[in-house]
């Protein structure tokens, strides 16, 4: 890992996590296999025992797998890394490593939906309370600090209303409780944000999203700062067995190469198309963190260093101009998820976020117009083109029904 130290964040992408490998490939070999044999029966003792190098079994340590971790945790700044079979697999770890009955969690009330939901009615009946604030507001994650508080989770920018928490004060809030600071950097990726030079303790992704960035892995990691919390995260990993498998890792990899690239074109693309729609009439408000009128553009500003390609919009027109969108995009694919080369486009009212219900979805701010953006690298002309011949539609359907 060190002799990539000194390399500027965009090399880094390229050469992290390579190492020497048989024969001298240029990448990591995809080592598909579920098992290693031993030597002999001292060397398999000695790897039992910790006290040789080396491999036992896929789910607790691979060479591919062991790669895409290192190049990770070098690209984010973080100690070690952990690959898992999802986003929400890397949650769980972290929640099961960290978590015991009696415990409680202060968690951003505008976050990804399954984790809500798994703290809400799964982490609930293991006896852990959980309690969802505006984290973006000054003084609401004080509020909510409990004794027993042990983890203060954070999305920044959350999901779907590009929320933007102030990281450096919401970890001296957590620390000062003795409560740790987690965060879903899956929206900015490393190359944009590394949220542990603001404090956080614990750092994970989807990297279903933007780390791999092609759409066709479903995949999570890890990040820790030091040893005795990775190995924390290893055993209860080990445990669980929500493990990335080989293939995964190598397409992640392969994805990282390019990180740099693909999310400077999606910041790129993303401001012009935010500030094509906040120019929109059928547009009410647009959210995006390089927009002025972002509530915490300057919180965003301290500790990201471009805006993303995430954008949310209201339509004035409500659920029906949402429906209308949907069904008239041609570029854009109508598609949850996010952080492909492709734009994306969804509706949380009807989609992402119809599990929540009514009540909740406007209790997190999350309003039937509502459209989510994951703006890809296309060029950009042709996906405002496409999004401009998706909002006449809305007119013309108004002026059909006046
Ligand atoms: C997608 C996503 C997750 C969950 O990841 P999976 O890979 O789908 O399990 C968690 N957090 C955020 C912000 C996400 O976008």
């Amino acid at each position: 890992m060190s002799r990539n130290k000194n390399l500027q964040f965009d090399s880094k992408c390229v050469h992290s996590g390579i190492s020497d490998y048989e024969f001298g490939p240029v990448v990591p070999p995809i080592y598909q296999t579920s098992t290693f044999k031993f030597e002999s029966a001292e060397q398999g003792a000695a790897l039992f025992k910790g006290e040789a190098e080396g491999y036992i079994y896929t789910r607790m340590k691979n060479p591919t797998v062991e790669a895409m971790e290192n190049a990770i945790a070098e690209l984010e700044g973080g100690h070690k890394s952990l690959g898992c079979a999802s986003g929400m697999a890397a949650i769980n770890t972290i929640f099961i490593s960290l978590l015991q009955s009696g415990d409680h969690v202060v968690c951003s009330k505008s976050v990804y939906g399954p984790t809500l939901t798994l703290l809400q009615s799964i982490m609930s009946k293991f006896g852990v309370e959980s309690t969802f604030v505006d984290t973006d507001v000054d003084g609401e994650i004080e509020k909510a600090m409990k004794p027993n508080t042990k983890i203060v989770y954070i999305e920044t920018p959350a999901n779907p209303m590009i929320t933007i928490t102030n990281l450096e004060a919401a970890s001296k809030i957590a620390h000062k409780q003795g409560a740790l600071l987690v965060v879903d950097n899956t929206f900015m990726s490393p190359a944009l944000q590394q949220p542990f030079k603001f404090g956080v303790d614990v750092v994970l992704h989807s990297m279903t999203k933007f780390l791999n960035g092609h759409a066709d892995v479903v995949a999570g990691i890890v990040v820790v700062k030091d040893e005795e919390m990775y190995l924390k995260m290893r055993k209860t990993l080990n445990q669980l067995g929500g493990v990335i498998d080989p293939l995964n890792s190598f397409l992640v990899h392969r994805g990282l190469k390019t990180l740099s690239i693909r999310m400077q074109r999606h910041c790129e693309n993303a401001q012009l198309v935010a500030e094509y729609l906040e120019n929109h009439p059928e547009v009410k408000w647009v959210r995006y963190p390089g927009l002025r009128s972002h509530p915490n553009y300057q919180v965003g500003l301290k500790q990201h260093s471009a805006p993303g390609g995430m954008i949310s919009f209201e339509l004035k027109g409500g659920f029906k101009a949402g429906e209308v969108v949907m069904n008239s995009v041609k570029l854009c694919a109508l598609a949850v998820s996010l952080g492909g080369v492709e734009t994306l486009i969804q509706h949380p009212a009807s989609m992402t976020h119809l599990s929540m219900g009514a009540e909740a979805r406007k209790d997190a701010g999350i309003t039937e117009g509502l459209v989510r953006l994951s703006v890809g690298i296309e060029n950009v002309k042709d996906i405002i083109e496409d999004i401009e011949q998706a909002l006449v539609k809305i007119s013309m359907l108004e002026k059909a029904e006046a």
